[in-house]
């Protein structure tokens, strides 16, 4: 049939073209109607994951976590008594692989401050360990507090005054927005209204992390004048492929 087709074809004979199958009935199209409606439905709901949303998920994180995310997580925790922070194993919330509390809210040297809500607050131990081995380097910029209006937050991502159908790091919590940073001389840098005048420390701060390779890219008043003209977000980047 094959050989017949491509003969055909090199003839220039156009066969007719293969009958179409019998349109659905009508109860049927409902049905799919219904279906779509559903999944529309489904999709805007802000906790479940999508397709969509998962495309957001940092490499290899899977929901519940495998093996590999279990094992990462205990050689994670392992690694903060080895930076020095003390850390308790936290309860379970959300979608956080290995969720860990920092009682003193102090890690390499940092204090970390809430601008508004309450402890406990429950952080991935991936940020954790990643802000324990950024922390030198910040305390070297003087830094010696960071106030944050979040770590964990069930949402998902917003960028350019827009919420997009893509679960947040911040429900993984692996991200972090910081208000204000006070240096060693007591000095309050505010993000909101320092960094539109360039404060030095606000940027230093932007170019370490950004080019320290282990958080992804800082958003900032700067790229995201919309959803982050008053804190930088911050988050650990994260593979769970490895
Ligand atoms: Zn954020």
């Amino acid at each position: 049939m094959l050989r017949l087709v491509v003969a055909l074809a090199i003839a220039g004979v156009v066969l007719p073209a293969p009958p179409v199958d019998a349109r659905p009935s009508s109860s049927s199209s409902k049905q799919a109607k219904k279906k779509k409606k559903k999944q529309k439905k489904r999709s805007s709901r802000s906790t479940r994951s999508t397709k969509r949303t998962k495309a957001n998920l940092p490499k290899g994180y899977v929901w519940p976590p495998n093996a590999r995310m279990k094992a990462q997580g205990k050689a994670c925790r392992e690694e903060l008594d080895t930076l020095g922070v003390a850390w308790k194993k936290a309860d379970k919330l959300g979608k956080v692989a290995n969720p860990v509390w920092v009682p003193a809210m102090e890690i390499g040297g940092i204090k970390f401050v809430s601008y508004f809500r309450k402890p406990p607050f429950t952080i991935d131990c991936q940020l954790v360990s990643t802000l324990a081995k950024i922390a030198p380097a910040l305390v070297e910029l003087g830094v010696r507090e960071i106030k944050f209006s979040s770590f964990y937050r069930n949402t998902k991502v917003r960028v350019g005054g827009k919420t997009k159908n893509l679960l947040s790091r911040h429900a993984l919590g692996l991200a972090m927005d910081v208000i204000s940073f006070t240096d060693d001389t007591g000095r309050v840098v505010v993000v909101k209204t320092d960094y539109p005048g360039g404060d030095p420390l606000l940027l230093a701060v932007e170019d370490l992390v950004n080019s320290s390779g282990m958080f992804r890219l800082v958003l900032t008043p700067k790229n995201d004048p919309r959803s982050h003209h008053d804190h930088f977000h911050i988050e650990a980047a994260v593979d769970y492929a490895r």
